[in-house]
């Protein structure tokens, strides 16, 4: 038998975060006054990272989905934060290291999955006072995409949001739309649009371009122009939300 070919290694204990950034912060030569580094994993609902600096003493949150990333991994990130806080520009290579880490499929199916099981999307039923997200999801569907979008869950969000119309979330597979738009002062073909936008991003996967996650690419706004009142949709879209 060749039991050996699945080799398991004993789990190693999690890197001292605390220390990574300590040495990412003397390797880039802060100059500002820090009393205090504390880094720490966090079970954060996905893959985020918070720091904040506050009378010199520096707070770091790491998503614990990094846990097991390497050293490697971790320095980029750290180098990337303590960045942000103290004005100075990442290099390329934290970035590149980063990204390309975050961006493998095992990665991106973890993140999704941790999503999924802590971050609690409430939403309200599809059918508002006005509209039927579902109704709509399932016209447009047939019209534009052959009826090949999978179903997803729909609904109206909690929060009466002017500047977030509309949200696609791949971890919960959920299209969720803003209260604002379930009014009968919203024309239907607009609520349609901001559906279809949710609904071209099932379809049209994030692309990466060099260090950015470009989510409404080329080909995304391509297929954005094919909805029949895209320039009048847009021109309304921007006064509802000014
Ligand atoms: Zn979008």
């Amino acid at each position: 038998m060749k039991q050996a070919e699945q080799l398991v290694l004993p789990l190693a204990p999690p890197p001292d975060l605390t220390e990574v950034f300590r040495r990412v912060f003397f390797r880039l030569r802060i100059k500002s006054p820090v009393v205090s580094i504390d880094a720490q994993f966090h079970p954060f609902a996905g893959l985020r990272s918070t720091i904040s600096v506050r009378n010199g003493a520096v707070k770091a949150r790491v998503s614990d989905l990094l846990a097991e990333a390497s050293p490697l991994v971790l320095e980029a990130l750290a180098e990337i934060l303590l960045a942000r806080v103290f004005h100075r520009r990442p290099s390329r290579e934290a970035k590149e290291c980063y990204l390309a880490y975050t961006f493998r499929p095992t990665m991106r199916t973890r993140i999704d999955a941790t999503r999924r099981a802590r971050g609690s999307k409430r939403l309200l039923p599809p059918r508002g006072h006005h509209y039927n997200l579902e109704e709509i999801f399932h016209e447009l569907n047939r019209r534009f995409f052959l009826g090949q979008i999978p179903p997803s869950r729909l609904g109206w969000s909690h929060q009466y949001s002017r500047r977030i119309l509309g949200h696609y979330d791949s971890g919960h597979g959920t299209i969720i739309i803003s209260r604002k738009l379930d009014s009968p002062s919203v024309p239907r073909y607009l609520v349609e649009y901001v559906v279809y936008h949710e609904m071209l991003h099932i379809r049209i996967p994030v692309e990466r371009r060099g260090q950015r996650r470009v989510v409404h690419s080329r080909e995304f706004r391509e297929a954005e122009k094919k909805f029949p009142q895209y320039e009048l949709a847009c021109r309304q879209l921007k006064r509802l939300c000014a």
